[in-house]
């Protein structure tokens, strides 16, 4: 397997065309943050939006039966993406965040008390650092970090021991880390903390753009990410959770959509999905991120993972080879298309501005890990984030760039 057709791609995305920074092409490396959209998505929206939109579920007229198909079908496109076993174990969210924090809330108020410990990754992002943190305030549980090591990287070793040695009720870590790139064995590891008899919850954020997702494989409880990282729209994201848990579990919001009945005394709840799903879902949403998820099957998960791990490696080995450059992550075989380094003597924010001049976008700050960057010794990362419409040319341009921010700030 090799790079994918991007001459053929790009032409998918009309906002690749576009130029910068004064007639320099854009070069967008920042799709860890977000992604860029490819026509099919936004068509699929617009016809929504210009032919049948209208609320779902509780219209009995076409209009409504027609966005109702419509968004029914999103959920059963993306339990196919997933592998699901059912469309009730999909549930639709605003995206990663409000999916973690309503496991947070919901099974973590339900199953989590005083002494009770959480496990997580240093390299966590906040939105699966922080709904812990307040389950902690509500519970009296504690939150507990296995860190890297000094080449930025997690051993099984590692994670067995604080296994054994801290018995979490929850163990929840990203699939793939949005800032050292890294891809961890999810399989493995959920098995090894439902040997400890821990509950697992699996950020795939940056793990669904980019690899084959099949949720009965990997066995963890929960399994979360967003639209917008992949291809899709904002304000949508997935809550997948085993139906029997799911079940098991309290509503988190209450409202109109998630109740079968309600009265002056209380209320019932629907079956899943819909007992998650409380007010007027994203339908709009729903459409783009199904018209997202085909898109991306069409051009084969293991193909875009193949291509983002080519041009991964090399601006890995790019960046590696300037003097003064260090690549905080591990080496490319461990990683795929995310690469954040750190200039001796520049800001991160000087380095992005300098490269936003010569048209190519990456992100500076601290990619909301705050602990990773804090447990390094790091304020600040430039990171530059591959998909699957960027080239090689791109990626020579991202490494003689910086290696000119290396020659005129040094
Ligand atoms: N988890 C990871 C690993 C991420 O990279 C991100 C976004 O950058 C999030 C969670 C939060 O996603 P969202 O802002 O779409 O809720």
């Amino acid at each position: 397997m090799g790079l994918l057709d991007t001459d053929l791609l790009r032409r998918d995305f009309p906002v690749l065309e576009r130029d910068v920074a004064g007639g320099k092409p854009l070069i967008y490396l920042d799709n860890a943050a977000s992604t860029q959209r490819p026509r099919a998505v936004i068509d699929a929206m617009d016809e929504c939006y210009l032919q049948y939109y209208s609320n779902v579920h509780r219209g009995i007229h076409t209009l409504s039966e027609e966005s109702t198909k419509a968004f029914e079908s999103a959920r059963e496109t993306t339990r196919d993406f997933l592998s699901a076993s059912s469309i009730g174990e999909v549930i639709f969210t605003a995206g990663t965040t409000a999916a973690i924090n309503t496991v947070a809330r919901s099974w973590g108020d339900a199953n989590v008390s005083s002494g009770d410990v959480i496990l997580l990754l240093i390299s966590e992002h906040h939105a699966n650092i922080v709904p812990w943190h307040q389950l902690a305030e509500r519970t009296g549980c504690r939150v507990e970090f296995i860190p890297v090591d000094d080449q930025f990287e997690i051993s099984d070793e590692t994670v067995a021991e604080y296994l054994d040695r801290l018995r979490p009720k929850m163990f929840a870590f990203a699939a793939a880390s949005n800032t050292l790139g890294s891809e961890y064995p999810v399989k493995k590891w959920t098995a090894m903390a439902h040997e400890h008899d821990a509950t697992v919850l699996i950020d795939a954020a940056q793990a669904a753009p980019h690899q084959e997702i099949d949720v009965r494989d990997w066995d963890a409880e929960f399994v979360v990410f967003s639209g917008h990282k992949v291809c899709g729209p904002t304000g949508i994201g997935v809550l997948y959770g085993k139906e029997t848990i799911l079940n098991a579990m309290p509503p988190f919001l209450g409202g109109g959509g998630m109740i079968m009945n309600v009265t002056t005394d209380g209320f019932t709840t629907q079956d899943l999905p819909e007992k998650f799903e409380a007010g007027t879902p994203p339908i709009v949403e729903a459409i783009g991120l199904a018209a997202a998820l085909k898109y991306l099957k069409s051009i084969g998960m293991e193909n875009i993972h193949a291509h983002e791990r080519i041009l991964g490696a090399r601006a890995d080995a790019g960046l590696r080879a300037i003097d003064g450059v260090r690549v905080i992550g591990p080496g490319p075989e461990k990683k795929g298309g995310i690469n954040s380094f750190v200039i001796e003597g520049v800001h991160a924010h000087d380095v992005s501005a300098f490269l936003d001049g010569r048209g190519v976008a990456v992100r500076a700050g601290h990619h909301c890990t705050m602990p990773l960057h804090q447990a390094l010794g790091v304020t600040a990362t430039s990171r530059a984030s591959c998909y699957l419409y960027n080239t090689v040319e791109e990626v020579d341009e991202l490494i003689a760039a910086v290696a000119d921010v290396r020659a005129k700030f040094a």
